[in-house]
């Protein structure tokens, strides 16, 4: 099957920053075969499915490389009940627990996650999850490119950033590292390669030296990649130093060899410069979730990551999976703290978008277009109120894109949504169920949980 977009521009997101204009982008099978311009392509490929592209734009899709589609559930609520950045620390990332679910009712609201990735143009995720396996169908089902790293952790009775001595326990670490390997069984390479299984340790703070040794080395049995979230409040940093002699996370784990170029850190925020060059000498890929940083009011010093050795990605975190916002938001963000109207550039927080997000996930031959890469892609509609004059696409995109500028998703060379279509899923049905599922969930928790703290706005069901 060959696809040729013609009468199009091409952003081809690379190191260049090139772009073509009235050119054609032709795809065969899961690869791109060819870009230039319009008659040429087309000549090239009279046989292929020809698409106009019109008043369109084709672009690399976006890598989120740091998520939990199940936090959907959160939605409206834990934005705004961040933990304390200054002591007493009281542990965990919100006050409000999440209502339970049932495996059904949580794979729903995964699928939810996904669908708001694709509407806003991702075609790769590394989700960090509890129990994928009951949920790996349906995400695999999707169409998206994935890592799914299973969490693990052994610190019991606590959360991130708790205070409390750490309580070793061996059966769950044991758990742990039996779902890793469970699911990399099952699941890596499902999907004709699209899926790959990766393992995460959870945060420095829930994670012994022992285990950490023991999932490094299991990551090196499987080949694959690793995740775990660091610095991320500062309620994590006392803890680990309360637990670890003084040390800092990053210096924790530096310690067990854990830093490495087949790491995604996610956060990075409250770190010291010592553990920026600790991670950037390792060659650590940074998640840099810029919107849910922003509303936690904290911030990676992401200029300071980049220019020590690391490669610089992004990602949504709990709630929302918009690539679009989170791209914007992080060049707001970097501008912002470094006090510089032009620095980032559009085109460095596209590319943290795309390309380096892909090369975090092991992909390095996607995220970006180019003759052999993969047809990892997406075409946006230009002819917007929002958006023209469009005389400079990156820039025009990264500040007045939105999600709904997204027209069409490509992975792998399979369109998964097609002019404002998804088409790997029911998406009338998930997002009526998910509605009933998340009110149902959370007016229950508050209806058998007089003592928590009903949110302002709250509505009852
Ligand atoms: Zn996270």
């Amino acid at each position: 099957m060959t696809v040729v977009i013609h009468s199009t521009t091409v952003v081809t997101g690379d190191a260049d920053g090139a772009i073509h204009h009235d050119a054609a982008i032709a795809i065969e099978g899961r690869r791109i075969a060819a870009i230039g311009p319009s008659a040429e392509i087309r000549a090239r490929f009279p046989q292929a499915e020809q698409v106009d592209g019109t008043n369109r734009a084709v672009m690399p899709g976006f890598a989120n490389t740091h998520t939990h589609f199940g936090l959907t559930l959160a939605r409206g609520v834990y934005e705004d009940l961040s933990p304390p950045h200054k002591p007493p620390f009281c542990g965990g990332l919100s006050p409000l627990p999440l209502p339970p679910l049932t495996a059904e009712e949580n794979a729903v609201m995964c699928q939810l996650g996904a669908l708001e990735a694709i509407r806003s143009g991702t075609t790769l995720v590394l989700e960090d999850g509890f129990n994928i396996e009951s949920y790996a169908p349906q995400m695999v089902a999707t169409g998206l490119r994935m890592v799914l790293a299973e969490r693990a952790w052994d610190r019991e009775g606590a959360s991130i950033g708790d205070p409390t001595p750490f309580t070793v326990s061996e059966r769950l670490a044991e758990a742990g590292i039996a779902r890793i390997e469970r699911l990399h069984a099952r699941w890596h390479g499902a999907g004709e390669g699209r899926i790959s299984v990766g393992v995460a340790a959870w945060a420095p703070d829930m994670c012994s030296p022992e285990l950490l040794r023991r999932l490094r080395a299991l990551q090196q049995k499987l080949d694959t990649l690793c995740t775990i979230h660091l610095n991320q409040i500062w309620g994590e940093v006392a803890a680990v130093q309360a637990q670890r002699d003084g040390m800092l996370p990053t210096e924790y784990l530096a310690s067990l060899g854990f830093l490495h170029d087949r790491l995604v850190a996610a956060h990075c925020r409250c770190m010291e410069h010592r553990e920026e060059k600790l991670l950037g000498a390792a060659r650590v890929s940074v998640a840099f979730n810029s919107a849910i940083a922003a509303r936690r009011g904290l911030s990676p010093r992401i200029s300071v990551l980049e220019a020590e050795g690391c490669n610089i990605a992004m990602g949504t975190d709990n709630m929302a999976e918009d690539m679009v916002e989170v791209m914007r938001t992080g060049l707001f963000m970097e501008r912002i703290r470094r006090e510089d109207g032009r620095q980032p550039t559009p085109e460095q927080a596209l590319a943290w978008a795309t390309r380096n997000g892909y090369r975090a996930c092991g992909v390095p031959d996607g995220g970006w277009l180019a003759q052999g890469n993969r047809a990892d892609l997406i075409m946006i509609r230009t002819d917007r109120a929002h958006l023209v004059p469009l005389m400079r696409l990156v820039s025009g995109f990264v500040h007045q894109g939105q999600a709904a500028d997204v027209q069409s998703v490509m992975v792998d060379g399979r369109w998964i949504m097609r002019e404002g279509e998804v088409l790997t899923m029911d998406e009338a049905h998930i997002v009526r169920e998910a509605d009933r599922i998340g009110r149902t969930a959370w007016a229950k928790l508050f209806a058998e949980r007089p003592d928590l703290e009903v949110p302002p706005g709250f509505a009852q069901a």
